[in-house]
């Protein structure tokens, strides 16, 4: 395990590629029990795994168009509600 620890004990570059390639739960002991304890390294271990691609943002009309149509899907379910209990209350005071 010597090549995954550099001489202060922390992970090395092989060290890290060890705890990404490893399956959940089953990272080295020794790694995974130093990463645990160690703020450089989880420092690095975050920076190494890279994020996801990410969606590309809205165009403006997008996000306009969307704002539209969540707009009109609240009135509409806001409008429901009124609907429903005005008929609930015309039923019950009959
Ligand atoms: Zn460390």
């Amino acid at each position: 395990m010597s090549g995954l620890l550099d001489a202060r004990g922390c992970l090395t570059d092989a060290g890290l590629a060890a705890l990404a390639d490893a399956a959940p739960g089953a990272a080295p002991a020794e790694l995974a029990q130093h990463v645990t304890t160690c703020a450089r390294c989880q420092e690095l271990w975050l920076r190494s795994s890279s994020p996801e691609p990410r969606k590309p943002r809205l165009t403006p009309e997008e996000a306009s168009r969307r704002r539209w149509g969540m707009t009109a899907i609240t009135l509409g379910m806001l409008l429901f509600a009124l609907v429903a209990l005005v008929a609930t209350m015309g039923y019950l005071t009959r």
